[in-house]
């Protein structure tokens, strides 16, 4: 069977372990005070040079509820990509979400022991994977299995469940002004 021939130029994505340790890193660099449980994430971005890996770490805050999660982190790092592929242009003035391949997180305090429920994201990052991150394959450290949106998020709420799809039909486009 013939193999195809990749130029040396595009760096491959890594593989889940590299990613995975990624995530470990960036997880030392949380700032988690308050509930000393350290996260970190990695997410690749499609560029034309190849993939791009944006990392996150979790960011809490005094006032619990404001914490940041280290999903978020690094899925907001991705968005501000500049060279990141952007799958449509729907509207003229404002970018689209990045074209996100991979997620991968990891929770470097959980206990050896720990359920794996206690390593899973949160809902509110579930949902950010389901616009920002729908088709990306999911790396969650402990779980053995390569995880989908579809395995995170059934049934995800979507404002417009079409969105990132173009369609052919034109009276679908937005009006212009
Ligand atoms: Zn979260």
């Amino acid at each position: 069977m013939p193999t195809a021939h990749k130029s040396p130029k595009t760096p491959a994505t890594p593989d889940r372990e590299s990613l995975l340790t990624m995530a470990r890193v960036a997880a030392q660099q949380a700032y988690a005070p308050h509930s000393k449980f350290r996260v970190g994430a990695t997410v690749v971005v499609r560029t034309a040079r190849g993939p791009r890996i944006v990392t996150g770490a979790n960011v809490e805050n005094a006032s619990y509820g404001l914490a940041l999660c280290a999903e978020r982190a690094a899925l907001a790092a991705a968005c501000a990509l500049p060279d990141a592929i952007r799958p449509t242009e729907r509207f003229a003035r404002m970018a689209t979400a990045p074209e996100i391949s991979h997620v991968a997180l990891a929770c470097i305090d959980a206990p050896a022991d720990a359920s794996l429920a206690s390593r899973m994201p949160c809902g509110a990052c579930r949902q950010w994977f389901a616009e920002l991150a729908p088709h990306a394959t999911y790396y969650v450290d402990g779980h053995p299995r390569n995880l989908t949106l579809a395995d995170l998020l059934p049934d995800a709420f979507q404002l417009e469940p079409n969105a990132e799809r173009p369609t052919d039909d034109t009276s679908a486009s937005q009006p212009t002004r």
